[in-house]
């Protein structure tokens, strides 16, 4: 049986349906109030140190207990001009409610993600303008890629007086934000209000423009004194079995990108989802709000050796999402679509490049699966034709960069998962804003 669910529902469909709705005003004051203000000005609060962006959190919350959410939203977009995303998006269990020291005596942590969202909803709604540019200067930089990463070095830089012109395939920005993040986390909005903030600060898009093919690496050379590189990671990777080509089997990227743009995947009962990382709990998550009755991750070491976030996966538990570890796809069977997958039993053997110990298959010990649709999420490729190219030096296919985000050659910079292999929009946020700071050092010398 097929499960077909139309963005057209009535009511807002369960995959959209946020999971952190917002706090009305009454709430996020007595949430506010909550906050123990730690930290001084010779040792922040844990919860700003453990933010990558150092969004100054007692601050801000302050500001919301005392009536200022305007203020509030100030301190946040001065540090991180994606705050209102990152409120929705943030693993906040790993990062700043992680560390709020009201969880050390055992208490809930304060909720500053959700007061992060408060005081950036009520400053976007109003089109507050929070940055005068100053006055400009001369030299230009280029920025590839209109993600987290390209977004927040524009942004810095345009702060700085630079010319920015930013360089985007897609027909619009976010970069993973818009195609990829989970719909119950962040749709799109407050995206194109922080792209908005961003372009009053002068800074330029050009969407559907893919550099190396639409302008060359040379042209771009030519326009600007520097160029940021914030072109993230490509396409899914491949399982590299067979069946992968019938119908039913799924890139994680193209199964999420098609239920955020409301075209929604038409999924049956049983959904395989094969990885073990933060993209399979998300695709498991979202099987199971598109209707998939049960929903089963498959990944080939142990349940302390996955990638994902334990919160993320307590969650996907609860909505009965089930695990299966220790266990590899062999191939996946069918007649044109997708019936069966044909799996093995694995063992940890001698550690591997990452100094994991690497899964091993134990011989005979196949057993198959029945299943209506599996979605492969094990990771995505690297641009290397990109750098190449560029002729920047690499390693394991991700952009070599010092301390200022400075690549081998000194002209470009580069960051976000380019450089980190994939991690957070946050973290993506802070490597634009240090290449920015690297940038400005740089066009300083002349
Ligand atoms: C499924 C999934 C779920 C995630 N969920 C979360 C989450 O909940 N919370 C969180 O914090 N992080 C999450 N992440 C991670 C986060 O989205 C990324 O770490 C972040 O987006 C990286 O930002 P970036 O700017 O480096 O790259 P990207 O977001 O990938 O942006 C790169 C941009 O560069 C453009 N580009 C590439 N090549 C070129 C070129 N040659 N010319 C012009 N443009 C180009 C691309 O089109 C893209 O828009 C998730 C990632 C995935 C895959």
């Amino acid at each position: 049986m097929s499960i077909t669910l139309s963005p057209q529902h009535e009511t807002i469909p369960a995959i959209y349906q946020e999971i952190h709705p917002p706090l009305d005003k009454l709430t996020a004051t007595l949430e506010a109030d909550r906050c123990l203000e730690c930290g001084g000005p010779y040792a922040p609060a844990p919860c700003m140190n453990a933010c990558p962006a150092r969004v100054p959190v007692p601050q801000f919350i302050k500001a919301i207990r005392e009536g200022r959410p305007e203020e509030a939203a100030r301190l946040i977009f001065e540090a991180n001009i994606l705050g209102g995303s990152c409120a929705r998006v943030c693993p906040v269990e790993e990062l700043c409610e992680g560390a709020c020291v009201l969880t050390k005596e055992g208490r809930r942590a304060v909720s500053i993600g959700r007061l992060q969202r408060y005081a950036t909803d009520v400053a976007l709604a109003r089109q507050l303008n929070f940055f005068t540019r100053p006055a400009w200067k001369p030299q230009s930089v280029g920025v590839i890629g209109a993600g987290p990463a390209g977004l927040a070095c524009a942004a810095e830089l345009a702060k700085m007086g630079y010319d920015v012109v930013i360089y985007e395939s897609r027909p619009q920005p976010g970069g993973l934000i818009t195609a990829a993040i989970a719909p119950y986390k962040q749709l799109t909005d407050p995206l194109p209000a922080e792209v908005a903030m961003i372009e009053r600060l002068g800074v330029k898009l050009h969407y559907g423009v893919t550099v190396g093919k639409d302008i060359s690496i040379e042209e771009l050379e030519r326009r600007h004194q520097a160029i940021f590189l914030g072109v993230g990671l490509g396409a899914d990777s491949k399982a590299r079995i067979p069946g992968e080509d019938l119908s039913g089997v799924w890139d994680s990227l193209k199964f999420i990108e098609q239920i955020k743009s409301g075209r929604f995947p038409k999924i049956g009962p049983t959904v395989a989802v094969i990885g073990g990382g933060n993209t399979a709990i998300d695709v498991a998550r979202e099987a199971v709000r598109l209707g998939a009755t049960n929903v089963m991750v498959l990944y080939r070491r142990t349940e302390d050796q996955m990638p994902a976030f334990k919160h993320e996966v307590k969650a996907a538990r609860k909505e009965g999402v089930h695990f299966y570890f220790l266990t590899a796809p062999v191939r996946f069977i069918g007649d044109g679509k997708v019936r069966q997958i044909e799996c093995i039993h694995m063992k940890l053997g001698a550690p591997d490049r990452s100094g994991r110990p690497a899964p091993e298959p134990i011989p005979g010990t196949e057993f198959t699966l029945e299943v209506d649709t599996v979605i492969k999420a094990i990771g995505q490729e690297k641009r290397v034709e990109l750098f190449q190219a560029l002729g920047i030096a690499t390693e394991g296919g991700l952009v070599k960069v010092n301390e200022y985000f400075q690549t081998s050659r000194e002209k470009f910079f580069a960051g976000g998962d380019c450089v980190n292999g994939g991690a957070t929009v946050v973290e993506a946020v802070r490597h634009g804003k240090i290449a920015a700071q690297g940038i400005a050092k740089f066009l300083a010398k002349g």
